[in-house]
């Protein structure tokens, strides 16, 4: 990735980027399945993209994995066992650790996210030293295929749906998703911004609600994400409803936000009807 005056910019649309102040450049290694670059920011602490896309800030990952995990955990029967596609930083994981999960499957394409993670944000990627949690290197779409196993929680911590991560948002895996899901089990995807990536989210919709019973979105703020707005969409083909029980807090979720991330603007309902 070439900085420009030591700026690094993710590019929203022709005519649109988010640009980081860089004091330094890590890393930068094409793998068989992506660019990683990692960088030194002013105001975000290290920060590590995949195909010029931002991943996660040292500064405000809390946000993305607080919600894409204690969201779904506080609905229905309390989990046990979850299955993380991507995730490579071991943000969820690490989340899930400290929810009590007792097995955590762990599968990410990509053995260079996990080492660069190790190296460069080693309080976040501790996660893969918990003997609960199993690490698989390997595609998504294929474990699904081949393993046998349910889980109470699936959560799809994937880059966007380009390259390796297109056909985590297909009706097929969806399919194979559900398939997986031990009852009353719920299935969570990052479903892109709203603004700036409507097609992502109306495709998680549409494919989730072509395979579950129930579909619902919710959103979150995110600094380093296009336009801050963020969203995930959740699944199940039984009932959601969120436990009666004391909800534990985080840096960003809380009950209110548990309670308030299903309110929509109008502009997203209008993306997932
Ligand atoms: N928080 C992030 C975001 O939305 O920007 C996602 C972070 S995580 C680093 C995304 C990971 O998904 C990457 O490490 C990538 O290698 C992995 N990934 C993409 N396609 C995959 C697939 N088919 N199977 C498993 N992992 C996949």
């Amino acid at each position: 990735m070439r900085l420009i005056e030591n700026w690094f910019s993710e590019r929203y649309s022709e005519n649109l980027q988010l640009s980081f102040r860089v004091k330094d450049q890590l890393l930068s290694i094409k793998t068989d399945y992506q660019r990683i670059d990692l960088f030194e920011t002013y105001d975000f602490g290290k920060l590590l993209s995949i195909d010029g896309t931002v991943q996660l800030t040292e500064k405000d990952e809390y946000i993305y994995h607080e919600m894409i995990t204690m969201v779904p955990f506080y609905f229905n029967k309390r989990p046990k066992s979850a299955l993380i596609i991507g995730g490579g930083d071991g943000g969820a994981a690490k989340r899930l650790v400290d929810l009590n999960f007792e097995r955590i499957v762990n599968v990410e394409i990509d053995r260079n996210v996990v080492d660069v993670s190790k190296k460069y944000f080693p309080e976040i990627a501790k996660s893969f030293d918990n003997n609960r949690v199993e690490l698989i290197i390997g595609d998504g779409i294929k474990y699904m295929k081949n393993s046998n196993e349910k889980f109470d929680r699936i959560i799809i911590d994937s880059t966007d749906p380009v390259g390796p991560a297109e056909g985590l948002f297909s009706k097929d895996f969806y399919k194979n998703v559900s398939d997986h899901l031990s009852d009353g089990g719920i299935v969570v995807t990052q479903s892109g911004s709203p603004y700036y990536q409507p097609e992502a989210l109306s495709m998680a919709n549409k494919g989730m609600k072509s395979i579950f019973n129930n579909v619902l979105t919710y959103i979150a703020f995110i600094p380093t994400y296009p336009s801050g707005l963020w969203s995930f969409t959740m699944g199940s083909n039984k009932d959601m409803s969120i436990r009666d029980e004391k909800k534990s807090f985080g840096k960003y979720f809380n009950e209110d936000v548990l309670n308030g991330c299903f309110k929509l603007p109008e502009f997203v309902k209008k993306l997932i009807d």
